[in-house]
């Protein structure tokens, strides 16, 4: 059922010991009484460890990514029976530094999004165009075939564990936040295109959050754009007080 949520991406940062001691203050100042769920996604290590100082909280974990297979020889990989034995049913796919760094494509991509429904997990989906589809004018072309690609293989029943995340490129850790009237404009593109394939249930029921460059200071504004659902947060989920803000502001 489509909701408010702020997600925290930390990507590679954070030491077991850094990471206990966000996840502290976070318990300590996230508001309470907010009809916003709260998500963080740790690195793998801390995973687990993140998962058990949490119990009690309203604060949910998910990976960052996971491997498409049920397991095997796939040296250095995580599987998704690995990620539910550490009570992780959450995960973050196809962001743009595992599309971009690690070659993942949307056929992979496709592949992942199916384990991991399988095995009952939430999925958070993240597309979004490169500058250079934004400056030729393609940006909804390639959105489009990224959700075509990517979900638009999944059936109506299966978008209940579907979050989308609307990340462009451009605006991911350079300070160059979309706009909220560009952000509004993709994201009813997309909720539209959703419409297009499935019916109106499907659209106006999944979350669709907005990435790059959210700070505690652009949230407000961002988050008002009626088919902003929320946010996936990079650098401000590794700052305690702006990440509170954020999620204050949705
Ligand atoms: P920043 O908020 O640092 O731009 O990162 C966004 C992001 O990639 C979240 O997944």
């Amino acid at each position: 059922m489509r909701h408010a949520i702020v997600a925290g991406n930390w990507k590679m940062h954070k030491t077991y010991a850094e990471t206990h001691k966000l996840l502290d203050e976070l318990i300590e100042k996230l508001p309470a009484g907010k009809e916003v769920e709260v998500i963080v996604a740790p690195t793998f290590t801390n995973l687990g460890s993140a998962v058990a100082h949490l119990e009690g909280t309203n604060i949910q974990v998910a990976a960052q990514n996971m491997h498409q297979a049920e397991g095997g020889a796939f040296t250095g990989e995580i599987s998704a029976q690995m990620l539910k034995s550490v009570g992780v049913d959450i995960v973050i796919l196809g962001h743009s530094e595992r599309r971009q760094y690690f070659h993942e494509t949307d056929a992979i991509l496709a592949d992942k999004v199916n384990t991991a429904l399988r095995h009952d997990m939430r999925v958070i989906y993240c597309i979004g165009e490169e500058l250079k589809d934004r400056e030729s004018k393609q940006y909804l072309n390639v959105i489009f075939n990224q959700l075509k690609d990517g979900l638009f293989h999944l059936s109506k029943e299966q978008w209940k564990n579907i979050v989308i995340a609307y990340e462009p490129v451009w605006a991911i850790g350079t300070g160059m936040t979309a706009s909220p009237d560009q952000a509004q404009e993709i994201h009813a593109f997309i909720r539209q295109e959703i419409e297009r394939k499935y019916d109106k249930t499907v659209a106006e029921n999944t979350s669709i959050l907005y990435g790059g460059s959210v700070k505690a200071s652009n949230a407000k504004e961002i988050f008002s754009k009626p088919d902003v659902d929320g946010g996936l947060i990079g650098g401000a989920a590794l700052i305690a007080d702006d990440f509170c803000t954020i999620v204050e502001c949705c």
